[in-house]
């Protein structure tokens, strides 16, 4: 991993991300250090990763993070086509960025009323 793209409380950051999330991914709810069967029916342990909504943020201070397993971080990454399975993948990226918008919103408001 390109950690000297990242701002320097990536760790520190994805560290907190986690716990405030129960350490599970944000889409599936897979647990973090969950046991796993591969396809050709091998066990193997998942981590997670720590998905930069935004790719173009990851060099910020305050970048917004989602915990997700590697699956769901790859297709945050690379949504698939016009499938269920794309669909389903363009629908979660879309409710993660309206939840982003209402908190910014809710944010702004509360500032202007502390400000009025
Ligand atoms: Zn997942």
């Amino acid at each position: 991993m390109n950690y000297w793209l990242y701002h320097p409380n990536f760790r520190k950051r994805r560290a907190e991300v986690l716990a405030q999330t129960n350490n599970r991914c944000k889409r599936c709810g897979i647990k973090n250090r969950s046991f796993a069967i591969n396809s050709e029916g091998e066990v193997y342990i998942v981590y997670l990763h720590v998905c930069h909504v935004f790719a173009g943020e990851k060099y910020l201070e305050d970048a917004e993070l989602i915990p997700l397993c590697p699956t769901h971080h790859f297709y945050f990454d690379h949504p698939r086509g016009d499938t269920p399975e794309g669909r389903a993948d363009w629908a979660f990226i879309g409710e993660v960025h309206r939840e982003i918008l209402v908190r910014q919103l809710v944010q702004t408001s509360d500032q202007q009323e502390k400000s009025a």
